[in-house]
């Protein structure tokens, strides 16, 4: 259990994260940002794989997809994992504040919407080095297509808190993602896909 079962959230506001005036600068982001960066770096990482592997193009775009599936499942389980990690020490609390309570009780401050790209970056390239090694060369259009699944889920999430329901098939997105914010916070954690929610139970009735 995580304390933003007892978070009330608030309409409006923002809240001050760290004292650092250069931390605080950091941890808010306009969604632009990620959004280019990563559309860059993909195109980069695909640029490489078709001119300097030797991988096909029909291997090329079966693990762009690849990578896609696996960021839905990483999603789901950073955000009730890691987000929602249970709160019984005071570091534990600190640490879910900073990292997603504080969205959860200003839901609306579309400053706080992405991670910062600093960080983002960082993990980008560990995860180039590291799965480069699982992976091989592979890993040129697997992460492409896992960065591309976060740039999506970005975007998600970023018109759900920010922009009315569609009147089509989108609005499931934006109703399951309300039930998380102020009905159970416990559950429906997929932002960018209910799929996992459906195979791990925890989607709501
Ligand atoms: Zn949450
Ligand atoms: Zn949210």
């Amino acid at each position: 259990m995580d304390m933003t079962a007892e978070i009330k959230p608030q309409n409006k506001g923002s809240k001050q994260l760290f004292q650092n005036p250069v931390l605080e600068k950091l941890s808010r982001t306009h969604i632009s940002v990620p959004l280019t960066i990563f559309f860059v770096y993909s195109s980069g990482l695909l640029y490489w794989s078709i001119t300097n592997t030797a991988l096909s193009l029909g291997t090329t775009v079966a693990m762009f997809f690849v990578g896609l599936l696996a960021f839905t499942w990483v999603e789901y389980m950073v955000h009730r994992y890691i987000f929602h990690i249970s709160t019984h020490t005071e570091a534990r609390a600190k640490f879910q504040y900073t990292a997603h309570g504080v969205h959860h009780e200003f839901p609306k401050d579309k400053s706080r919407l992405a991670m910062p790209p600093v960080l983002s970056i960082t993990i980008s390239t560990l995860l180039l080095l590291l799965l480069r090694l699982v992976l091989g060369d592979l890993v040129f259009s697997f992460l492409p297509g896992f960065l591309t699944g976060y740039a999506a889920y970005l975007s998600v999430h970023y018109m759900v808190h920010a922009f009315q329901p569609p009147k089509n098939f989108f609005k499931v997105l934006w109703v399951n993602h309300g039930i998380h914010h102020y009905k159970n916070g416990e559950g429906v954690y997929g932002v960018s896909s209910p799929l996992w929610d459906y195979v791990y139970g925890t989607m709501s009735k």
